[in-house]
Formats: structure tokens, sequence, C-alpha cells
């Protein structure tokens, strides 16, 4: 593919999870394929470890500013991959669970199951740290029983990425449970 006509872009960075030292740049290439169609690599490269890790999506995949939602019904759905970007909100509604965009939120780029161990573990820490006689923790225990049932597939569940700008990303492993819905530039204003 290297000759193919391609465009290098630097779309984020953040600190290196492997070293704590170096940068990782997220370096986002578009390769024009023969046969018309597109693909995007993601490459993930530390600048001092070696910590990397490529990624490569089909450009039938949406880059536009929009509401992305997934249904996930059963096991298969979670392995439906999930970028966020930082612009990006996610949330399952059935839970109550958001993650706000920002600067400084939690980069997240998983799959389904990803996103639901880095919930469980952020609702378990505030459960430890709440009073044995807090009111909140029957709440908090079905939450996380709820999460335990969407890990095994037994808790059916909506993932929603809304993204302003449209750097975010839902590949499902079923696309008869994915929907996309545009954001017209008016709306924004
Ligand atoms: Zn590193």
């Amino acid at each position: 593919m290297s000759d193919k006509k391609r465009n290098n872009k630097i779309i984020y960075s953040f600190k290196c999870p492997s070293c704590q030292e170096g940068t990782i740049n997220i370096i986002k290439s578009i390769y024009d394929l023969p046969d018309g169609d597109k693909i995007l690599i993601l490459k993930f490269e530390c600048n001092i470890c070696n910590f990397h890790k490529n990624d490569v999506i089909p450009l039938t995949t949406n880059m536009e500013a929009g509401i992305m939602t997934l249904q996930i019904t059963n096991e298969e759905d979670l392995k439906s991959k999930i970028y966020r970007s930082p612009v990006g909100k996610l949330e399952i509604p059935e839970l109550d669970l958001i993650v706000e965009p920002g600067p400084r939120a939690d980069f997240y780029y998983t799959n389904v199951e990803g996103i639901l161990y880095r919930f469980e573990s952020a609702v378990s820490i505030y459960r430890n740290n709440l009073e044995k006689n807090d009111p909140e923790i029957s709440e908090i225990e079905e939450l996380l029983e709820n999460l335990q049932k969407a890990k095994d597939g037994r808790f059916k569940f909506t993932l929603v990425i809304t993204d302003p700008q449209g750097g975010s990303y839902i590949i499902p492993q079923n696309k008869s449970k994915y929907t996309f819905k545009k954001i017209e530039k008016k709306d924004l204003e």
C-alpha cells in the first residue's frame, strides 16, 4: 500500500500507559485502495518505549458529526469496536452511565466489553468508599449486578455516542443494530 496516496494526521496525543514517560501520538492515515474503497489506519506509537498498536478501519465507517447508537443484546455485540474521541459523549441510558467529553476524560479506544469493565471498575471504587450504612449502597450494588449481566450478554442495553465533530465511531458486529443520525451544522449554532 506504500505507493498509494496517503494522508497522515496526528489526531490525538496522550501519556503512554506503559512507560508513563513518553507521549503516544495517534496517527490517522487514509489509504485509497485500487477498487476505490478507502481504509483508515490508526497507529498508536510511544516516542520512548516500544508500546505500539495498529488498527485498520474500513472507511465505510462514518466519520461525520452525529449520534451513533448501538443496541447490545448478546455476547457477540460486546465485541463491537468503539472509539470515543475527546469531544464525544458516551452514554448507556439504561444504566445511567455517562462519560462526558473533555480533554481529561478517559480515552476510550476499546470494544463494548472494555467500556463495561471501565465503568465497573469506576463504580466499584465508588462503592468501596461509601459508609456501611449509606442508603446509596443498594442502588450501587444493583448497578454492579447489571454491569456483570451486561458483560455476560444477559442485559440488553444501548450505547450512545454523541460527537459534534465526527472523530468518534462504532464498528458494530451486527450492522442491523447500529444507527447513525447526522448532526447538521445549524443544529450546533
Ligand atoms: Zn511508552
